[in-house]
């Protein structure tokens, strides 16, 4: 056992003040690290400490510096990196060179971040342990004759997709064999523009999916439990903007299914951490994995408020090498898991909805926030005066309900939403209103084309 006293957090915004709440309620001390254009981020104070990192560099390469981010944690006698999401996450390479300076990652071994961080790799893994996938081919596709051949065999519409590809980037949707002709170079291009490897692969573009996630939790003794499942489906360009739990969409054979396919694939790679399987759920109730994501998600806290397991506080116990089954992790069986009642993750942007979701920037002149039974918020730098700077994602502040029937959930998100009151930027507040009110929402049948699909989410 390795308890560690003092943990850095390679990211910033909320999940850097997630980390440091879940370091301290665990009595350790907690680092931050912040750009220039950081330095009067609320997270930063949210911290032990915090030292400025790449001084001349952008503020996004000032987190993706992986050599000065490990020789300050050397400096100051930082036992453990957590990377949150995004940034340096999923990046194997720093997962690696934390390993090699005697630092723990907080996350799962460099080896398995390598082998899942490539979309065509973990498909094969799937498929070996005898998890659905979505028909593709199963290695990168080199020449447009190889796509043409995969779509005709499998008909349209097609999606190609990066191998690295992340964050519902390097995706595209393939109608016909014109399309595919011209989209397959730009893809390639795009691929290697923002992932650095061009490996782009081809599947069955599925219609009307919903996205359904499982939640897996595995410690360094070969345990693996799941949290069960988020309803993802809420998505605007293949990004999430409402998750919550339990799927309504699901009988309790279906959620028995997927979320046993998770913990069969989790098992087989021997998973160590909090991961999260994704899948796709088809028209007749199929599913089919998509991807595993070997870190924290941003939509961690619908399964916290139901399981009442911290999955953050799991993570870090779980790096210093305690058990499920330990007193402080205290997961003895996936019998143990019981989930309660239903809760709903809002995302709250500084983007202008009305304005194709374009991101606002400026100071926030008023910032009150919302509270009362059921709702948590997870802020990032809102406050009254504090600065929205155009330089990182948009997140402003999730907004997390629970209560023990999903119409009351969603009550509690509309009243909680309804009581934040920010001014001075745009916010997306009064469009997740429009889309909780929505009967389709209220019915949790939504399916990722929800939002493209009804305009009158816009009025
Ligand atoms: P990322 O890693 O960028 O998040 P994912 O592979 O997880 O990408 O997919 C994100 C979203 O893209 C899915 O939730 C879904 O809406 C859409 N998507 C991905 N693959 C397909 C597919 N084959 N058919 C239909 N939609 C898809």
């Amino acid at each position: 056992m390795k308890k560690f006293k003092r943990v850095l957090v390679a990211n910033r915004g909320e999940i850097a003040i997630r980390v440091f709440r879940a370091c301290k309620e665990l009595g350790i001390r907690t680092v931050a690290i912040y750009s220039k254009e950081d330095k009067n981020s609320l997270f930063r104070t949210k911290a032990d400490e915090s030292y400025l990192i790449g001084k001349n560099k952008g503020p996004i390469e000032a987190y993706l510096n992986i050599d000065e981010i490990i020789s300050l944690a050397l400096n100051k006698g930082v036992d453990a990196i957590h990377p949150g999401y995004g940034f340096l996450s999923e990046n194997a390479e720093f997962a690696r060179k934390c390993e090699e300076a005697g630092i723990e990652f907080i996350g799962p071994s460099y080896q398995m971040i390598e082998e899942l961080g490539d979309k065509i790799k973990s498909k094969l893994l799937a498929q070996n342990v005898g998890v659905p996938t979505i028909p593709g081919v199963e290695k990168p596709i080199k020449s447009e004759e190889e796509a043409l051949e995969f779509a005709r065999k499998c008909g349209y519409p097609v999606i190609l997709k990066a191998a690295a590809g992340g964050g519902g980037r390097g995706m595209r949707i393939v109608k016909d064999e014109k399309d595919l002709l011209t989209q397959f170079k730009s893809a390639k291009n795009e691929a290697k523009k923002a992932f650095g490897i061009d490996d782009i692969f081809i599947e069955k573009y599925l219609e009307k999916p919903k996205h359904i996630e499982v939640q897996i939790l595995g410690d360094k003794y070969g345990n693996v439990v799941h949290l069960y499942e988020r309803d993802c489906s809420i998505q605007r360009r293949h990004q999430k903007v409402i998750e919550f739990t339990p799927a309504l969409c699901l009988t309790q054979v279906q959620r028995e299914a997927i979320c046993n396919d998770a913990l069969k694939l989790a098992k087989a790679v021997n998973y160590r951490g909090a991961g999260t399987v994704e899948f796709l759920l088809d028209k007749d109730g199929n599913h089919y994995f998509i991807e595993m994501n070997p870190r924290i998600q941003v939509e961690h806290t619908v399964s916290e408020m139901v399981t009442g397991i911290d999955i953050v506080q799991s993570q870090i116990l779980i790096a210093q090498g305690y058990s499920l089954d330990s007193k402080e992790i205290g997961i003895k069986s996936q019998q143990d898991i019981q989930p309660r009642g239903y809760s709903i993750q809002c995302r709250v942007t500084t983007e202008d909805p009305l304005n194709n979701f374009a991101p606002d920037t400026g100071i926030i002149d008023i910032y009150r926030t919302s509270s009362g039974f059921g709702i948590r918020l997870d802020g990032g730098n809102g406050f009254t005066g504090s600065v929205i700077s155009p330089y990182y994602d948009s997140l402003l502040v999730k907004v997390t309900s629970w209560a023990r029937t999903f119409e009351d959930a969603v009550r509690k998100s509309v009243r909680a939403i309804g009581e934040l009151k920010i001014r001075g930027v745009k916010t997306n507040t009064a469009f997740l209103i429009n889309v909780l009110n929505h009967e389709t929402f209220l019915k949790g049948q939504c399916d990722t084309n929800f939002i493209e699909n009804n305009p009158e989410l816009f009025d």
